[in-house]
């Protein structure tokens, strides 16, 4: 009798990359990372059952061994640990339950053995009793053991082929370090839209899902699913209809993507003839080729923690000197603007902490890392100014709180051209210095700051978190981090007010910037600059090309006294919708 193909099955997180990408699975669970996956042949199945008993009975020995030297050096109860983590393999219904999972799901007995183990591990992390419940590191352990012992196998599909990968959370590096040829697309039980992962996914063009809640011990290996970045489904095993529906929904953005990039080489300029520069977000340079490609008026924020924590700590002055001629050379007329160092929140920190800080959003971030290392810091400031002899570079600052910390890095910029000159360097004396402002406390103290700059560039991811007191990363409380809170709005307009008085521009280089909805508040609200990912560009300029800058301002008034956050988005998307309806998808 034919087997009947599996059913689909449709998991709902927050989509967090806009895009739909079609492919087989790769997941890697919580604890301990997958092995490789690969098919096994009817006539294959029992060798796959004997190299089980094999790669358990070399563990039993294995444990054993451990038992006996520990008694010998300890002599106490120490090696009894071992003798417990025996008795997990003891167990005959282990045993039966990953032989079933052979025979059925026709994979490799490491493969099988694992996926068994992942739901035991799930139901452990669930039970209540505490005892219990620690016991799951003792059931790690011997996992990671057994699959050890299992000996190396050829034939291997995994991960050498494109695939959308299934993960319970992934960092940031974990993201950049991926091998984005093989990515089609990825999912997370954890995470939020404005984790630095989400934005990376952005800044790829990669379709992502996040906070999609516990899927990974439900999903199989190498199961045929789709991604639909745009609405947030994750569907495993999709019918043919549900293939069908999704090929044509690609299709159609692939022909609006074209219609958009007909329009690239149009300024960014509203139908009244404000020009609003539109620039781009990076973290490495191989993206200049996005940004080239999508006529981005050069680099609104370089993020350069991803490519200083990729070379390695501490990256000499040397290499940060050539990234940064690239980037000069490059951009050509426009800027570049490199953002000095912002480790710490949830990115990596460039020196091991001794103790995990309780708040890292509150602690050893950004600018604060850079003025307790000047040395390190000087470092990248006498890379960024001999780079600026190439071409057109700015820099900038980020986590800026208030007016001394920016003076003391423009002591630190002054000292690095003092220096350079002394060795006879050349570089740009008039390159464009700007404050990130995203912290509140910034915003109350702008008018000062901006007697120090010569830009500001608001980084809304940041200062939405800061402002409403929401984590960015905190998916349980996602539903409260909103763009268009009225304090924030009203944060954005007394930068903008306190850039105009000082005679100096404003731009925005958070993710709020790229959000279609809100391009008529945000032009109202007077910036001067929007920066996106590079995948954004094209859909922002058409944006900006189809809205009024005047009927922009009155709109921002009005949401200016506006007393929440739904009636203020209400606002500007109904605009945006007016203005460019074919951009404004409802359902997505
Ligand atoms: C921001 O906070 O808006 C920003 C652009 O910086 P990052 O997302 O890197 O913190
Ligand atoms: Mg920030």
């Amino acid at each position: 009798m034919a087997e009947k193909p599996p059913e689909e099955e449709v998991f709902c997180g927050t989509p967090a990359s806009r895009g739909i990408a079609f492919g087989p699975v790769h997941v890697a669970a919580r604890g301990f990372s997958a092995p490789n996956v690969y098919e096994i042949p009817e006539d294959g199945l029992k060798l796959e059952k004997g190299r089980l008993t094999a790669a358990f009975d070399i563990t039993r020995q294995q444990l054993a061994s451990l038992k006996t030297k520990i008694d010998e050096v300890a002599g106490g109860d120490e090696g009894l640990v071992f003798e417990a983590h025996g008795m997990v393999l003891d167990d005959p219904s282990l045993q039966t339950k990953v032989e079933l999972a052979i025979e059925n799901r026709k994979q490799n007995a490491e493969y099988c053995f694992y996926a068994v183990m992942q739901t035991v591990l799930e139901a452990m992390r669930r039970i209540s009793d505490p005892y219990l419940r620690e016991r799951t590191i003792d059931i790690e352990d011997v996992s990671q053991r057994v699959l050890r012992n299992f000996e190396a196998s050829t034939n291997i599909i995994g991960l050498d082929h494109q695939h959308l990968f299934v993960a319970h959370d992934l960092t940031p590096s974990d993201t950049a370090s991926m091998d984005r040829s093989k990515l089609l697309g990825f999912v997370t039980e954890e995470g939020s839209v404005n984790s630095h992962t989400a934005i990376l996914a952005r800044a790829l063009g990669i379709p992502a899902i996040v906070g999609l809640g516990k899927v990974v011990v439900e999903i199989t290996a190498l199961a045929p699913a789709i991604v639909d970045g745009y609405s947030g489904k994750f569907i495993v095993h999709p019918s043919e209809e549900t293939t069908k529906y999704y090929r044509s929904l690609a299709n159609r953005k692939r022909e609006q993507r074209k219609a958009l990039e007909e329009l690239r080489d149009q300024e960014s300029t509203t139908k009244d003839g404000r020009h609003i520069t539109l620039s781009a977000n990076i973290e490495f340079t191989h993206e200049l080729d996005l940004v080239q490609d999508n006529r981005a008026e050069g680099v609104g924020l370089f993020r350069t923690e991803f490519f200083l924590l990729e070379t390695g700590y501490p990256p000499t002055e040397k290499n940060q000197t050539e990234t940064y001629t690239e980037l000069a050379k490059r951009t050509g007329s426009h800027p570049a603007i490199i953002r000095t160092l912002d480790s710490g929140g949830d990115k990596l920190s460039v020196e091991p902490l001794t103790e995990p800080e309780p708040n890292p959003f509150l602690g050893w971030r950004g600018i604060r890392v850079s003025l307790d290392r000047p040395d390190f810091f000087k470092e990248q400031l006498r890379a960024i100014l001999r780079a600026s002899a190439h071409g057109k570079l700015g820099m900038m600052f980020p986590f800026i709180s208030g007016v001394s910390e920016i003076q003391r890095c423009q002591a630190l910029v002054k000292e690095c051209m003092a220096e350079l000159e002394a060795e006879g360097c050349k570089f740009d004396a008039d390159l464009e210095i700007g404050a990130m402002i995203e912290i509140p406390s910034a915003v109350l103290v702008a008018d000062e700051i901006a007697q120090e700059v010569d830009f500001f560039s608001i980084g809304t991811n940041d200062l939405i978190q800061y402002t409403v007191a929401v984590d960015r990363i905190n998916n349980r409380v996602a539903k409260l981090y909103r763009s268009t809170h009225p304090a924030v709005i009203r944060m954005i307009k007394m930068t903008t007010d306190a850039a105009s008085r000082a005679g100096i521009w404003t731009g925005i280089c958070g993710e709020m910037a790229a959000d279609l909805s809100l391009t008529p508040l945000l032009v109202g609200l007077g910036v001067d600059e929007l920066s996106v990912g590079p995948h954004e560009v094209a859909p922002v300029r058409k944006a900006l090309l189809s809205v009024d800058f005047g009927e922009c301002k009155a709109l921002a008034q009005k949401a200016l006294a506006m007393p929440t956050s739904a009636e203020i988005y209400h606002l500007s998307h109904e605009a945006a919708k007016a203005a460019y309806p074919d951009l404004i998808d409802e359902d997505e």
